[in-house]
C-alpha cells in the first residue's frame, strides 16, 4: 500500500476544526482506497505566535518540505491583529509559499445544481451552472517587481513595476495546458496585451505553446472582457490563465459568483508534485470553536491533493462525489441553510463520510 506524508497546518480560528474534518475523511477513503496516510502538525499562524513567537518557525518550514504534500487551515485572528508587520500571522503564508517554491495557484470556481439559489447571478444566466479553473501565476509579476517612492514632477511618487519572463511565463503556460487537457480542453489566456509589454510576451508564448497540444482549444481575452464575461456567460469558460495580479482579482470574482465561500478549495503548486492545500476562506473568527464552521472547501482541498500531489484519482473522485451527494440530499451547515436547521462540522464530516 502507498503511504503518503502529509504535512497538517492547521493553524487559527476554524483552522482546526476543519483540518480535522479533512484528515478524517482522507483516513476513510484510503481504507476504502487502499492508501496510507502519515499525518504531522505543524505550528503556523497565531497558534505559533503564540507558542514560540514567530508566525512561522523554522521547523515548519522544514517539515513542510519534508512532507509529501500540505494541507493548511488558515491564519489570522483579531487577537494577533496589531503585532509588526513582520509579526503578523498573514507573513506566515507568504513565507511558506516561498520557501515551498509555489509558482501556481490552482482555483476551482463551481456552481453546484444544489447550491443555485445561493448564486448573485440571475437564473438565466446559471442555467447550466459553470466550472471553472483558474491558473494563476503566484511568484511573479507587479506583487514582486521593482517598487519605491521617488520625487517626480509634481512631488511625492510612489511606483510598482510588473516584469515577466519567459521562463515564468513557460512554466505556468504549461501547467495550464496540462489542467485543460484532463478537464473539458478549453483554455483561455487572460491578458492586457492592448497596453501591457509583459501581455505580449505572455501571449506570444502561449501561442508557441499551444503548437504542442493540438487538443485543446486556445483563445485568449482581455482582462477587463473577462471580469465582464464572468458575470455575463460564466459557462463559457474551462481553464482560465493569468498572471499574478489579474489572477488575484479575477479569482475573487469567481469565487464569489459561487455565492459560497465555505465550498472553495484552491491549490499552490510548484514543478513537481510539491503542494499546498487549502480553503480560499480565511479563519472566520466569529464561529470558530462553535463546530459551526463548513468543513467542505478543505475536505474538497484535500480530494485536489489526492489527485494532484498524488494521481490517485479514484479517491479524489470519490470525495467530490460524496460532497455532490450530501448537497443533493439537502444537507447544509449554517452558512448555507439559510436558518432552516443545519448540520454541525462534525455532522457534515460523518455525512460526507458515510457517502464515500
Ligand atoms: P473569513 O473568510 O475568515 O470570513 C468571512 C466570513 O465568512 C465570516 O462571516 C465567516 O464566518 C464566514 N466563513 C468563512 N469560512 C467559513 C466556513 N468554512 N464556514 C462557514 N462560514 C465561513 O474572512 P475575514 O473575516 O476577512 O478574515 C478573518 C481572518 O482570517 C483574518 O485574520 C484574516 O487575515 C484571515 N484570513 C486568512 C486567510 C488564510 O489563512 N489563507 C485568508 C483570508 C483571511
Amino acid at each position: 500500500m502507498k503511504t503518503y506524508k502529509i504535512g497538517l497546518l492547521r493553524g487559527d480560528g476554524i483552522g482546526p476544526e476543519i483540518v480535522d474534518s479533512a484528515v478524517r475523511v482522507l483516513e476513510a477513503v484510503g481504507k476504502k482506497y487502499s492508501v496510507g496516510f502519515t499525518f504531522t502538525p505543524y505550528l503556523i499562524g497565531g497558534a505559533a505566535i503564540d507558542q514560540c513567537g514567530q508566525p512561522l518557525p523554522q521547523e515548519t518550514v522544514d517539515g513542510c518540505l519534508n512532507s509529501d504534500s500540505v494541507l493548511l487551515g488558515a491564519v489570522g485572528g483579531p487577537k494577533w491583529d496589531n503585532l509588526a508587520g513582520h509579526l503578523r500571522p498573514e507573513k506566515a503564508l507568504l513565507g511558506i509559499r516561498a520557501a515551498m517554491g509555489l509558482f501556481t495557484n490552482l482555483r476551482p470556481a463551481k456552481l453546484y445544481p444544489a447550491l443555485k439559489a445561493e448564486c448573485p447571478l440571475r437564473e438565466d444566466i446559471v442555467e447550466n451552472g459553470f466550472d471553472i479553473m483558474i491558473v494563476r501565476e503566484l511568484t511573479g509579476g507587479i506583487y514582486f517587481g521593482e517598487r519605491g517612492y521617488r520625487e517626480g514632477k509634481y512631488g511625492e511618487e510612489a511606483y510598482d513595476t510588473e516584469s515577466y519572463s519567459r521562463m515564468e511565463i513557460e512554466r505556468i503556460v504549461r501547467v495550464a495546458f496540462e489542467t485543460a487537457k484532463k478537464r473539458r480542453k478549453k483554455l483561455t489566456s487572460i491578458d492586457k496585451a492592448n497596453v501591457l509589454e509583459t501581455s505580449r510576451l505572455w501571449r506570444k508564448i502561449v501561442h508557441e505553446i499551444a503548437g504542442e497540444y493540438p487538443e485543446v482549444e486556445v483563445s485568449d481575452m482581455l482582462v477587463d472582457n473577462a471580469a465582464m464575461q464572468l458575470v455575463r456567460n460564466p459557462s463559457q469558460f474551462d481553464v482560465i490563465v493569468t498572471s499574478n495580479m489579474f489572477g488575484d482579482i479575477l479569482s475573487d470574482e469567481a469565487s464569489q459568483i459561487t455565492g459560497s465561500i465555505g465550498m472553495l478549495p484552491s491549490a499552490s503548486l510548484s514543478g513537481g508534485t510539491r503542494g499546498l492545500y487549502e480553503p480560499i476562506h480565511g479563519s472566520a473568527p466569529d464561529i470558530a470553536g462553535q463546530n459551526k464552521a463548513n468543513p467542505i472547501a478543505t475536505i474538497l482541498s484535500a480530494a485536489m491533493m489526492l489527485l494532484y500531489a498524488f494521481d490517485e484519482r479514484e479517491a479524489a473522485e470519490a470525495i467530490t462525489a460524496a460532497v455532490d451527494k450530501v448537497l443533493d440530499q439537502g444537507l447544509r451547515t449554517a452558512d448555507l441553510a439559510r436558518g432552516k436547521e443545519a448540520l454541525s462540522t462534525t455532522e457534515m464530516t460523518d455525512a460526507i463520510i458515510e457517502n464515500l
